[in-house]
């Protein structure tokens, strides 16, 4: 059995009860090096086998999981944040089942949660925005054109740019060329719930300034939108007096 298991965003106690079990009850995990906390490492038994996937292939990944599974142990593929978010996990799952070896996903933290905790953000503020745009700007990766960065920024919702900290003078211009004034409240977050975290309150006018500033070039996200200052927006419903829920009667 293999199971996919978010280490979430970067503190060690951040990681779910049920995946914090799975590792340990692993015989064979396999990490992301590149932004898993090695500390979660120690959590797993003695005699556990623990490969870096940052030196490793998609089918040197998958040697070592069906090697273990010939011998029928358990193994844990360990990611950042939450596995479905740039992950490249279903190339793994396809590969997988080819080898009729059966899997499970154990749901992460994404960093996203974690950089609107260091903010105290909600993304979803009534009268603001009601969305959540995840995107990154294309790298090795391409994005799809229909994709694109001012696509996305002409709806003018909450945005959280994933993998593109090294590129924010192009991300900057393209989320105005798309829609947004460039007064738009900004947020850099580096390594969200680690120790070095650190948050950068900006304008997508001074985006680069702020990157440049405080030497961010990479794990970072950029949050785009006016939940990021909050300055104005309305009330819930839920928690309105005048309104009633199935739970509540409204109060006259
Ligand atoms: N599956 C992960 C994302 C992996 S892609 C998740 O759900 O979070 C790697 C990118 O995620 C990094 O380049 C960076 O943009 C972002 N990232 C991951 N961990 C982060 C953290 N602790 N703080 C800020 N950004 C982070």
């Amino acid at each position: 059995m293999v199971y996919f298991v978010g280490a979430g965003p970067g503190a060690e106690d951040l990681i779910t009860v049920r995946g914090l079990r799975l590792l340990g009850a692993a015989d064979v995990v396999i990490y992301a090096g590149s932004l898993v906390n090695p500390g979660l490492l120690k959590e797993t038994k003695e005699g556990c086998r623990i490969y870096n996937s940052a030196f490793m292939t998609l089918e040197e990944v998958i040697r070592v999981i069906v090697d273990a599974e010939r011998k029928g142990e358990m193994t844990v593929r360990l990611h950042t944040g939450d596995p479905s978010l740039y992950g490249a996990v279903r190339e793994q799952m396809d590969e997988l089942e080819k080898e009729s070896i059966a899997y499970e996903v154990c749901p992460g933290v994404s960093s996203f949660c974690a950089a609107a905790a260091a903010l105290n953000m909600e993304y979803t503020l009534p009268g603001v925005s009601q969305s959540v745009v995840i995107t990154r700007m294309a790298g090795r990766t391409p994005v799809p054109e229909r994709e694109s960065i001012a696509a996305f920024a002409a709806h003018r919702a909450s945005m959280v740019i994933f993998l593109s900290a090294g590129m924010v003078k192009e991300l900057s211009r393209e989320l105005i060329k798309g829609g947004y004034e460039p007064d738009t409240p900004a947020a850099i977050v580096y390594k969200a719930t680690w120790p070095e975290e650190k948050q950068v309150v900006c304008t997508l006018r001074t985006l680069e300034e702020a990157a440049r500033e405080h030497k961010i070039t990479k794990t970072a996200l950029i949050i785009v939108g006016h939940g990021v200052c909050h300055d104005s927006y309305d009330r819930s419903k839920l928690y309105d007096p005048g309104f009633s829920t199935e739970y509540r009667k409204r109060k006259e």
